[in-house]
């Protein structure tokens, strides 16, 4: 977890790969299926295209369904699920650690504007950055309670980030 420009993608993407585990990303199901002509694909796309999250249900249902493939059996990492407690609780998975990536607002929006996203304008990346520290903050704070957060400062080089979330993981 963490904000837009945290790199919280690319760190899910080595982890998996050092795992030997997929790496399930529900932004990457959303910009899949915002390419589809159908009823979903433009349900999602109203959403994404003004930086908005997607209805919890709906995202659910998507996120259901990709776990029903074989991949996802033996675990997985999960990027940019759950965002609010409503999907925390809802979660249809079990939990065995979550890494929070923590890196300011400014340098989030500094690395965002470099990457050509089509949701990366800089009002879309205020108006998510706003979401995420509303309904998303609540989550870490859930899963600190639980004792199953670790958290890493963000802030600095990907390898070095990376070998410290490897050095908090038991494989
Ligand atoms: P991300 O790549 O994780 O920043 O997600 C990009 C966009 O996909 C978000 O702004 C939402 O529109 C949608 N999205 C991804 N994950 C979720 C989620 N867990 N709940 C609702 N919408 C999501």
């Amino acid at each position: 977890m963490g904000p837009q420009g945290s790199g919280k993608s690319t760190q899910a993407d080595l982890l998996a790969k050092e795992l030997g585990l997929p790496r399930l990303s529900t932004g990457d199901l959303c910009r899949r299926l915002r390419e589809e002509d159908s009823e979903l694909g433009r349900l999602v796309m109203g959403y994404y295209d003004r930086g908005a999250l997607v209805s919890d249900k709906d995202i659910l249902l998507i996120l259901k369904s990709e776990l029903r493939r074989p991949q996802y059996q033996n675990g997985f990492v999960l990027d940019g699920f759950p965002r609010n407690l409503w999907q925390v609780g809802n979660a249809p998975f079990e939990v065995d650690k979550v890494f929070y990536l923590d890196v300011s607002d400014e340098e989030g929006i500094r690395r965002n504007l470099k990457r050509r996203r089509l949701d990366d304008t800089e009002e879309l990346l205020k108006q998510r950055l706003g979401i995420y520290h509303q309904e998303t903050e609540p989550v870490l704070d859930f899963y600190r309670e639980q004792g199953v957060l670790c958290e890493v400062d963000g802030e600095r080089p990907v390898e070095v980030i990376f070998e410290d979330i490897l050095s908090k993981i038991k494989i």
